[in-house]
């Protein structure tokens, strides 16, 4: 179970009044400490007045950081031509060419003379037009063109500043992250320990970001607007990930209440500790298989703590972030057979790489899209990469011989697709066959369904797939039209609306009418209001962030399947979201009270 986030000698309450800032809380948790403010480099470029004396010294900075920002790509250019060959790296002769552009470096310099400037603010000021001009055009090479000017001129700005990308990693003191946006590469890389809590001014429950966070378990709130701009470095901060406030400078009265209330969170878990052992069975005997989200070995303990079944998706992409080539396919194998090892004889679900939407990877150049989220993204990507491809499902059959591992497509769009798929995971196969290397010739291949169209044709989807899981995240973003990453929407981000009730009640019909399991995998699983429905649906299994299984199987052990079926059945005939929430809360109310107490 989560434990008091208060790792750090408690900050006093603070003689400043206090500030509050309300924002979506997606990890629940409190945290205290003190800011670290953290910020891509253009967010903190300040406007320094220089005279005409210091015209040609400024010059020569911005000459001196051209050359550096190009000897640095061509050694990440060299680097990756190594690692997979040289098509990828000429990616970067683009980017090369940007430090030769005669526009961007007169443009500076003229910034520079006639509003004598420093050189990074006349830097950020012409690349930020510069960069508009080309991202209105309609021809997509043109707007290509303005990421690579938009790498590149980050780059220059921070051999400018004299520092690298501030990496996470380097946070030396237990802090409170606060910043405008962060990556999932960013979260990735958080060690518990120095981040106590974060928040960002924009983001969303279901970005990766906020997922990463609950399976870190720590703290965080996000879309709080323009909180970071009013929040100064080393104040004394509180978040509170279960009602989505950050409080600047707590007073005695606010502190006191929050520990009333973490004693009272803490009571509880311990109650929930003891189902550790415990199957997740309704009291009528409906078993419920409960499994984990994880993104790597380093989440085992996690995974054998909870009390969890196994591992229902292992977001694989998080192998390939932050590190500056591909992983190999030794790397994958090992990565893959030690969960699987360590997890044995527990089933793990390994889904395939999963990346663009917002994941991306810093070394791996794609172009910029205007809708990442339906664009080049996951199954489609691995598809025409069928050398990444083939290299992680070979990985994958190797880690299957163990006997545990079940593999799944991400964003199938149709049976087609997962047809295609297998044909390559039939190629893996063969190769490894041909190179005498053992792996389970019947491990289960299931399909995601996250796409509306494989929904609606899962009768189809079925008849191939050894099983379904439903990724809840992009089947909301994709049926209602809302991006699961933009705060300004997110109170239109419903899982209960009465169209995805609809989609996953008959994607589990379609699946059990073909004789397979269905999950579900997406954050939604996570959040009990809503398990009585699910199970009322006939969900067979739910994975979900490891701090939320104690609490889930809690529900399942408190409710009749029975109960849940007629439930269920009369919400599924509901036309408000509102209504179905506002009934599933009484079915936790009556049956387990106190879960709704822990977020
Ligand atoms: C989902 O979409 O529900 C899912 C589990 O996958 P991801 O969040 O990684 O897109
Ligand atoms: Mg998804």
């Amino acid at each position: 179970m989560a434990e008091p986030q208060d790792q750090m000698d408690t900050p006093p309450a603070s003689p400043l009044p206090e500030m509050r800032f309300e924002g979506i809380g997606v990890s629940p948790g409190v945290a205290k400490g003190l800011t670290f403010l953290y910020g891509k480099p253009e967010e903190n470029v300040g406007k320094r007045s220089i005279t005409d004396k210091d015209i040609d010294s400024e010059i020569n900075r911005f000459e001196n950081a051209l050359v550096q920002t190009r000897q640095q790509i061509i050694e990440i250019q060299k680097q990756i031509a190594q690692a997979i060959g040289n098509a990828d790296a000429s990616i970067f002769e683009a980017h090369l060419l940007v430090t030769e552009d005669s526009t961007l470096i007169e443009g500076v310099i003229n910034i520079l003379k006639t509003e004598k400037v420093n050189v990074e603010f006349a830097l950020v000021q012409f690349a930020q037009i510069y960069i508009g001009i080309f991202e209105k055009r309609e021809e997509e090479y043109l707007r290509e063109r303005a990421a690579d000017i938009r790498d590149v001129t980050n780059r220059i700005l921070r051999n400018l500043q004299g520092k690298e990308h501030f990496d996470l990693r380097k946070l030396q003191e237990p802090r409170i992250v606060i910043s405008y946006d962060l990556a999932p590469s960013d979260t990735a890389v958080m060690d518990r320990k120095k981040v106590l809590g974060f928040c960002t001014d924009i983001g969303s429950r279901t970005s990766h970001t906020a997922i990463m966070a609950r399976s870190l378990d720590i703290p965080a709130v996000v879309g709080l607007h323009n909180a970071s701009a009013q929040i100064a470095p080393n104040q004394v901060a509180l978040v509170d990930g279960y009602e989505g406030l950050l409080i600047i400078n707590p007073t005695e009265q606010t502190l006191f209440e929050y520990g009333q209330l973490e004693v009272k969170r803490h009571d509880i878990e311990i109650q929930l500790d003891k189902l550790h052992d415990l199957p997740a069975v309704t009291t009528d005997g409906g078993r419920i298989a409960l499994h984990v989200n994880i993104e790597g070995p380093d989440d085992i303990p996690a995974v054998l703590k909870c009390g969890a079944e196994g591992v229902g998706l292992f977001r694989t992409e998080y192998i390939f972030m932050n590190r500056s080539n591909l992983p190999s396919e030794e790397e994958q194998y090992n990565a893959y057979h030690e969960v699987a090892q360590q997890l044995f004889p527990r089933p793990v679900i390994i889904r395939t790489l999963d990346l663009g939407g917002d994941k991306f990877l810093s070394h791996f150049e794609v172009p910029q899209e205007m809708n990442p989220f339906l664009g080049w993204r996951a199954i489609r990507f691995c598809l025409e990469r069928t050398d990444i491809f083939l290299t992680q499902l070979r990985a994958i059959l190797r880690a299957s011989e163990l006997g545990n591992v079940k593999l799944m497509y991400p964003l199938i769009s149709s049976k087609q697709e997962f047809c295609q798929a297998n044909e390559i995971l039939q190629i893996a196969r063969q190769e490894l066959e041909e190179q005498k290397k053992g792996f389970n010739a019947s491990m289960e291949v299931g399909a995601m369904i996250e796409v509306p169209s494989a929904a609606i044709t899962a009768n189809h989807i079925a008849e191939e797939a050894d099983f379904f899981s439903i990724g809840t995240n992009d089947l909301i973003q994709y049926a209602l039209a809302v991006d699961r990453v933009n705060e300004k929407i997110a109170y239109l981000y419903d899982p209960a609306h009465p169209a995805i009730l609809r989609l996953i009640s008959e994607i589990i019909q379609a699946g059990h009418n073909h004789g397979i399991e269905v999950g579900l995998c997406g954050e939604m699983g996570g959040d009990v209001t809503l398990t009585p429905l699910l199970i009322g649906m006939g969900i067979d299994e739910i994975s979900m962030n490891a701090s939320a299984i104690p609490v889930v199987k809690k529900m399942i052990r408190s409710i009749g399947r029975q109960e849940c079926e007629n439930f269920a059945r009369e919400m599924l005939k509901l036309s408000s979201g509102e209504q179905i929430w506002e009934h599933s809360r009484q079915v936790v109310l009556a049956k387990a009270p106190e879960l709704l107490e822990l977020g």
